[in-house]
Order: structure tokens, then C-alpha cells, then sequence
């Protein structure tokens, strides 16, 4: 595929946000954790896309919306190789990589069945005690949950 092409792909929206390169079996994924299926705007979704990188990938594009910084944080959990571009009539004015937000509220299940929050309907709270490796304590129970144990809600 030429350049321009590959381009035109993320850059065909007006104003907005695309969100590039998510691996392709967590595009849905990231549709969910954004709440994306409540949203009135228009939302293009391509999967299985060509990436030099990562060999294939998703992108969902979602117009005329800009979403907080630690909205779009949440997906860092499950695909930290993400990019935003926020695009402005047309052009790409920002390319943003996301990270673990400090404190994450209400995505992820506690793995100790003994936690109020698996007894009581509240939302679950962590800390992110590592950016990098992923390690998450709980602020009710302080247990430390590592990535590859980590489930979402
Ligand atoms: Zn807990």
C-alpha cells in the first residue's frame, strides 16, 4: 500500500480523534472500555489492517470527539502500544501515546474474592503502583494484582 494511501486512512476524518494502532483482537475491546456503543457520533471502525509493525491492526475513528486524558487512559491496560491522532480540519495536529492513568476507577475486577468490592456494588479502585511492568494494588483490600492477571470488568 503506498504512503499516501496508508495516509488517507487515519487522516479521512474532519475533526476528531482516530485511535491507531490497536492490535486487532483488542479493538472491541477499546470500543468498551470508551463506552464508544453510547455515543451518538459517528464512529468508523477498521480492523485487521495492514501494519508494517505489528502486522495487523485496528483503528477506530470517532468524529467530533476529543476525549479527557484519563478517559482514553484506561486502554493503556490493554494495548499500551496505542497512538491517538487528534485531528483538525482534516490534518493531524497531535499524535499522543497514552499511559496508565495514577489511580483507575471501576475497569478492573479485584482477584480477592474477599474484597468488599466483589461483596458490595461499589466500584473498584487501584493505584498504579508500576507504569511500566503494570501493577496494580487495591485501595480496599491492597492486594497487587500483576498485568497478566489482571481482569476487566
Ligand atoms: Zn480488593
Amino acid at each position: 500500500m503506498s504512503k499516501k494511501r496508508k495516509e488517507l486512512q487515519v487522516a479521512a476524518l474532519c475533526n476528531g480523534t482516530a485511535i491507531d494502532h490497536i492490535p486487532s483482537n483488542q479493538v472491541f475491546k477499546v470500543l468498551s472500555l470508551l463506552n464508544l456503543g453510547d455515543l451518538k457520533n459517528p464512529v468508523t471502525i477498521g480492523n485487521n489492517l495492514e501494519s508494517k509493525k505489528m502486522g495487523t491492526k485496528g483503528i477506530i475513528k470517532i468524529s467530533d470527539k476529543f476525549f479527557e486524558e484519563e478517559e482514553i487512559n484506561r486502554i493503556a491496560l490493554i494495548a499500551p502500544s496505542v497512538v491517538l491522532n487528534i485531528i483538525k480540519d482534516y490534518q493531524v495536529v497531535e499524535k499522543k501515546r497514552i499511559s496508565l492513568p495514577q489511580t483507575i476507577l471501576g475497569i478492573v475486577k479485584c482477584n480477592n474474592p474477599k474484597c468488599i468490592t466483589n461483596n458490595e456494588p461499589m466500584l473498584t479502585r487501584f493505584e498504579v503502583l508500576d507504569n511500566n511492568k503494570v501493577v496494580l494494588n487495591c485501595h480496599y483490600c491492597d492486594i497487587k494484582i500483576q498485568k497478566e492477571d489482571v481482569i476487566l470488568k
